[in-house]
């Protein structure tokens, strides 16, 4: 069972922020200069951390869909928790694909935190926040 979670009042653990800002520094954004890092944690309580890598022919891959698919590499299909951190001072939200990869793997439990460098708390949304009316398949 999944403790919830206060988004009020959820800070972010110093490991996972030194991680994601760690993360950051390897992103490979030349084209978009748009650095992104995320951490997923997943409902068994593992730890996957991604940059954003992009490529020439602009087909990217988001800092959230590498740590989901490093999640599912592991064994794991369920998200309790995702950490987004931006390259400036606003809060970075999940794009469109995202919104529906987290989805796929989230739960009503399941807390999305976009911080900023200091592991502030901007904005934190339930999946069905960041995603209303998601498509669930036929
Ligand atoms: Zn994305």
């Amino acid at each position: 069972m999944t403790e919830p979670i206060d988004s009020t009042t959820k800070s972010i653990p110093p490991e996972w922020l030194e991680r994601l800002l760690t993360t950051r520094q390897n992103a490979y954004a030349p084209y978009s200069r748009h650095a992104v890092a995320a951490l997923v944690i997943s409902q068994g309580g593992k730890c996957f951390c991604s940059c954003n890598v992009e490529s020439a022919h602009y087909k990217s891959v988001c800092a959230e869909a590498g740590a989901i698919s490093a999640m599912v590499s592991a064994g794991e299909t369920g998200i309790r928790e995702v950490w987004v951190l931006g390259p400036g001072p606003d809060h970075c939200p999940p794009c469109g694909d995202c919104r529906q990869r987290i989805h796929e793997f989230a739960d009503e439990q399941t807390r999305i935190h976009l911080i900023n460098d200091a592991g502030t708390v901007l904005k934190s949304y339930s999946v069905s926040e960041l995603l209303p009316e998601a498509f669930s398949g036929p």
